[in-house]
């Protein structure tokens, strides 16, 4: 594995080792909550643990977070751990889950109860609130602040028994509620649910929020260095307060750094999850997500999203990432690792009137001729094929080097031809195809007629050629990027069907291969490719956008 770049995670890190910190461990953890499928946003996260991990010969934890049974399902914690697997990290032994954790952690509570730390409210979420103060203001606080520890033991055993409401009562820290951080004024520690839990079942009716049961998994788990993002910098102190109020040891140390953003799309389950259900997208996997699963089966390799990951690098303030990185990503990934191929996305027919009827002639074509181990394979040359409607132009502008009455071009790997007579269709006016003729003395690699050509096209035998279906894709929003609050404009022409003809030698293509098309880009085959019927998603055209 690469060595992740230098960073300020690592430079904690290497003083911690120099101390003697934690006898010297480093073990991080990944810890996702199963309600939703993973983006490229948590591959930064996991690319971090796991990388730090391995580069320090450390330990990380696939932890799952959940503690929120509404939303959570099994479905998600299954994604979860496909995703990571195919990135290309491994948890070995180290799956969690918080929910493993419930009982330790409730006994956890009871200490706090036990210790004067923690009571029973029975204000009302939106009275929570109002008694909170302002950020100019203390909190008046809770009435029920004072309450002895036998009667908070009693009421909190009967809030676990199922005796209260959802929402009529909660645990919560004693802390501090003139605390110029609100996380701190008395923060909510339990609450009642009667959902569901897709581990637990029914057996727990009291659920740990997050800022408590987060720094109990890690402490349970051995963390050394518990990294999250940048929103969770004010949750730090009660990070520390839950594990101080009993003095638990050890005490992880919490780390934010800044969270992945990328231009023309969002990256949070909950804006990706709406597309998903308003039908905007097919679902988590369709292959203009920003998810790891739509990711894959737009064609993105695990290798080209390690790649920028590293490069984006890890920072503390937050910033957005132009996707044209990503894209640059997986165009270097592919560039001498995939096979060069033609395809015609939008064919126009040619009929070579000077070539023999029945006549196949095989050509040889390169692989890929930026990489001459790859080979080359053979190619079938025949008196009808079809180009790309876009290379024929009937009235050219002058920069114009491709097809035209009475014009030119060569035909990659194979001969010159020249563009004879355009035939229309009568009732429609469109052109429907061109004939043509060769010039036999042209044939590449053997051309000794002397001429020149401006342009070289790329053409599909009609006889051999295997009809597919190409979808190309384009930014999913409009908008540069996401804004705060504004509902962003979704692309309507985010993917285009087309029904294309490509090269004899994608007969036997299986889901998940890569191909470049000359002059298209790179794609890759969809699982929706059935025997007959190829379907070829468009990774990123050839153009590269990235300023390096
Ligand atoms: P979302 O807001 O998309 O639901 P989340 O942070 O709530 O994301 P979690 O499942 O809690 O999702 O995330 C698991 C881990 O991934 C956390 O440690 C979180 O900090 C990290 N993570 C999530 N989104 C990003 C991002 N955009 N960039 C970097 N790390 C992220
Ligand atoms: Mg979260
Ligand atoms: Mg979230």
């Amino acid at each position: 594995m690469q060595p992740v770049p230098s960073h300020f995670i690592k430079n904690i890190i290497n003083e911690d080792l120099k101390n003697g910190k934690n006898d010297s461990r480093v073990h991080t953890r990944f810890p996702p909550e199963p309600n939703g499928y993973l983006h490229i946003g948590h591959a930064k996260s996991i690319c971090l643990n796991f990388g730090l991990a391995s580069e320090y010969n450390g330990l990380c934890n696939l932890r799952f977070d959940d503690t929120n049974p509404i939303k959570e399902d099994v479905e998600y914690v299954e994604s979860i751990q496909e995703d990571v697997r195919w990135l290309g990290f491994d948890w070995e032994d180290r799956l969690f889950y918080a929910s493993d954790y419930f009982q330790q952690m409730y006994d956890y509570a009871e200490g706090l109860i036990e210790a004067g730390k923690a009571y029973v409210c029975d204000l009302s979420a939106e009275e929570i609130r109002r008694t909170r103060g302002t950020l100019t203001e203390p909190g008046t606080g809770s009435p029920f602040r004072n309450r002895s520890a036998e009667e908070n033991l009693d009421l909190f055993r009967r809030m676990k028994a199922g005796e209260f409401e959802e929402g009529s009562r909660v645990l919560r820290a004693k802390i501090d509620m003139a605390s110029p951080n609100m996380n701190m004024r008395d923060p909510v520690l339990y609450r009642i649910s009667f959902a569901a839990h897709h581990r637990t079942g029914t057996q727990w009716c009291i659920y740990p929020m997050y800022d408590y049961a987060h720094p109990l998994s890690d402490a349970y788990e051995s963390i050394t260095h518990s990294i999250c993002t940048l929103e969770f910098e004010d949750h730090r102190p009660l990070y520390d307060w839950t594990l101080n109020a009993l003095d638990y040891k050890p005490h992880p140390q919490q780390i934010e750094f800044a969270r992945l953003n990328l231009t023309r799309t969002v990256m949070s389950k909950r804006l990706l999850r709406a597309l998903v259900e308003t039908g905007a997208v097919d679902g988590w996997d369709d292959p203009r997500m920003p998810t790891i699963s739509g990711l894959r089966r737009r064609g993105y390799t695990p290798e080209a999203i390690r790649d920028f990951c590293d490069r984006i690098g890890v920072a503390k303030s937050n910033s957005v990432v132009d996707i044209a990185l990503l894209e640059y990503c997986i165009r270097e990934d592919l560039k001498l690792k995939v096979p060069r191929v033609m395809g015609v996305l939008n064919p126009l027919k040619v009929i070579i009137t000077n070539y023999p009827e029945a006549g196949v002639e095989e050509l040889r074509a390169e692989n890929n001729p930026e990489n001459p181990e790859m080979g080359h394979r053979p190619l079938q040359f025949s008196r009808e094929i079809y180009i790309e409607r876009e290379d024929f132009m009937e009235d050219p502008p002058k920069k114009f080097f491709r097809l035209a009455p009475g014009r030119e071009v060569r035909l990659k790997y194979a001969y010159i031809i020249k563009c004879e007579a355009v035939i229309r269709d009568e009732a429609t006016g469109e052109i429907v195809e061109l004939h043509c003729t060769y010039d036999p003395n042209t044939r590449s690699g053997e051309d000794k007629s002397g001429k020149k050509v401006k342009g070289t096209l790329h053409w599909v035998s009609a006889e051999h050629g295997i009809p597919a279906e190409v979808r190309l894709y384009d930014h999913l929003y409009l908008d540069e990027s996401e804004t705060e609050g504004a509902e962003p404009v979704l692309n309507p022409d985010s993917r285009i069907k087309l029904a294309a003809m490509v090269e004899p030698c994608l007969q036997k293509t299986v889901t998940g291969e890569h191909f470049q098309f000359l002059r298209h880009g790179y794609f890759s085959a969809d699982p929706d490719s059935r025997e007959g019927h190829i379907v070829f998603n468009r990774i990123v055209s050839l153009r590269d956008t990235w300023a390096k």
